[in-house]
């Protein structure tokens, strides 16, 4: 089984070397195409304004001066022989929850290899800044990626769908299970924007993730974390909202 790995936290992201070790336990036929810089928050962004820089690390390691679905785009269109049977982007460093996956650029990354029809899987690990020190406990995820990647891996994909995966906050041995839940939802928009004067007396504006609102429940991926489970999550591309459809096209009816 041939794996590509990459991420939208950079190639030498704690997270990716994390990814690495899980993908070993499958397979030693791994590629890694990661951007050079750390790109959360790029979404499913493609660089169509500049030129992309490539760098090879190593015989199957690469890095782009681009975004997570730059990064995707060249390794399966000019990098790998052939394509993978799988790829894997993460670990994050950070959850990717809720409506914040269209913000993110490690679920992203999926999302192009799910429209190039390879299996796809998002993985993040969630962290608290209250009681783990800003630690990031990648332990979490180095320890159930195998479990929960294991059953993914012969599971019917349907076409445009992928998996997105989160690790919560939490020591290995204190995770309760594995949770298969829907997307859930914040109650408010997102985060604030925290003004500041820059060392010339400018003002700048900094986008923070702080403040944002949600109630657990509703069976969701944000429930599962609540509780302390891993929350699996099956996304689509698609994103028409069927109920509204016909209600829509009525308004067009003469
Ligand atoms: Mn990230």
């Amino acid at each position: 089984m041939r794996i590509l790995l990459t991420n939208d936290d950079g190639i030498h992201a704690p997270g990716l070397a994390v990814l690495e070790r899980i993908a070993e336990r499958f397979s030693d036929d791994i590629w890694i195409c990661a951007p050079d810089e750390e790109q959360s928050g790029a979404g499913h962004s493609l660089t169509l304004n500049r030129p992309v820089r490539l760098k090879q690390h190593d015989a199957r390691r690469f890095s782009v001066t681009g975004t997570p679905t730059d990064a995707v785009t060249m390794a399966l269109k000019k990098l790998m022989p052939a394509p993978p049977d799988l790829i894997l982007s993460g670990v994050n460093r950070g959850a990717n929850l809720g409506d914040d996956v269209t913000y993110s650029g490690t679920v992203a990354a999926a999302y192009e290899g799910a429209l190039a029809g390879i299996r796809s899987i998002a993985l993040s690990q969630v962290y608290s800044s209250e009681g783990m020190a800003d630690a990031v406990p990648f332990d979490c995820a180095e320890f159930w990626g195998e479990r929960v990647l294991a059953p993914l891996l012969d599971a019917p994909f349907a076409p445009r769908s992928l998996v997105n995966v989160n690790f919560p906050p939490l020591p290995a041995e204190e995770v309760k299970g594995i949770r298969v839940v829907r997307q859930g939802f914040h109650d408010y928009a997102r985060g604030s924007v925290v003004e500041g004067t820059d060392p010339r007396g400018f003002s700048y504006y900094w986008f923070g993730l702080h403040g944002i609102e949600h109630t657990p429940g509703h069976a969701s991926d944000l429930e599962a974390i609540a509780d302390g489970y891993v929350a699996v999550t099956p996304l689509q591309l698609d994103f028409t909202h069927e109920a509204s459809l016909t209600p829509l096209a009525e308004r067009y009816l003469v």
